[in-house]
């Protein structure tokens, strides 16, 4: 099929930054300025002949469809996990397709694609993962270490310190392991279809053993999922597009330095020297090794605002086999 190991076919992996970024108040009008933002990107990748999957983080707004449910639970049963990442995959499914829909017909290009679609789609995890006791993946809102310690004896929730400040809920975060619907987005991406999937990583379900699926209390990560869903359809390359310039290595002290054109090897040298924070970036860097180990041609770490640039090389971490 077309899309095996092309490298102008990618799965481009939007942080939760895409679309409610720092300090915003996070309207409607915000979302879509937002959307269109990742959409300009988009659209100037298209341009250049790149079939495009995209795939995007989901954290901020899984923490307010929470907390929405918190706030109301004496009238409305509050819905689980799996339901609140299926409504994300929704709300931001909807207005990337928009944006980038309106985008196309704007610049003159529409006709380069069939159209572009946003699906619903399961993320199978394991039912023994070690995650499920040791839970990581920072959700919701930021609370005071007071307020913490509160819901934590109330609700017998997990709640610890984000390392950007604040104390925070941590679920398990599950290894991905199937993409349910991948033989789906295939199709479209083949077809010509710009293709919205496993948003938020996916919605996290298990496989009974007579092949049943039932959804699950978990966040699996969008850019392990994102992996998962490149490796299954074959693309050539994978581009994680987040808030920093790319990846560093002693992040956050005053020797920090940018890795411009790494091999894995190299990569999982500074894996393991513990170069990368587990939750945010070590499991983009996981990954982009996981990617490249399954047969990927590039993979490329870098700013969301630079988007093209990192595409092109130009700037960011690019991660090559070896
Ligand atoms: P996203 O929503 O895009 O997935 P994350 O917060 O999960 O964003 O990951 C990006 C964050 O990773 C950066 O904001 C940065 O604070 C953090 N980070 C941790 N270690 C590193 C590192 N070695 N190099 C660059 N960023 C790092
Ligand atoms: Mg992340």
């Amino acid at each position: 099929m077309a899309v095996e190991r092309d490298e102008k076919y990618i799965l481009i992996a939007l942080g939760g930054n895409a679309f409610q970024s720092k300090g915003e108040a996070g309207t409607p009008e915000n979302y879509w300025r937002n959307a269109y933002r990742a959409a300009e990107t988009i659209v100037r990748i298209v341009k250049e002949g790149y079939k495009v999957a995209i795939t995007h983080g989901n954290g901020p707004q899984v923490g307010i469809i929470l907390e929405w449910m918190e706030r109301s639970k004496d009238k409305i049963p509050p819905m689980n996990m799996d339901i609140a990442g299926a409504m994300t995959q929704g709300w931001l499914g909807y207005l990337l397709m928009q944006a980038i829909q309106n985008t196309l017909i704007r610049e003159g290009v529409r006709d380069q694609v069939k159209g572009v679609v946003a699906i619903v789609n399961q993320v199978a995890v394991g039912r023994d993962d070690p995650a499920w006791k040791n839970p990581t993946k920072y959700v919701g809102s930021y609370y005071t270490e007071e307020e913490a310690k509160k819901l934590m004896e109330e609700k017998g929730w997990v709640v610890k310190p984000d390392p950007r400040g604040g104390w925070r809920r941590v679920v398990p975060s599950p290894n991905p392991v199937e993409n349910v619907e991948v033989g789906a987005v295939k199709k479209l991406l083949n077809d010509g279809w710009i293709v919205i999937a496993s948003g938020g990583g996916g919605i996290p379900v298990i496989r009974n053993e007579d092949g049943t699926l039932q959804g699950s209390e978990a966040v699996i990560d969008k850019d392990l999922a994102g992996e998962v869903l490149a490796t299954g359809l074959g693309v050539g390359t994978f581009v994680i597009l987040t808030d920093v310039e790319g990846v560093y290595v002693n992040f956050g002290k005053p020797d920090q330095k940018l890795l411009r054109e790494v091999t894995v090897s190299e990569l999982e040298k500074y894996y393991k020297e513990g170069h990368f924070k587990p939750g945010s970036m070590g499991p983009k860097v996981l990954a982009v090794m996981r990617f490249l180990r399954h047969g990927g041609k590039k993979a490329m770490i870098g700013h969301l605002h630079k988007g093209y640039d990192v595409i092109k090389g130009l700037s960011g971490t690019k991660v090559l086999p070896g």
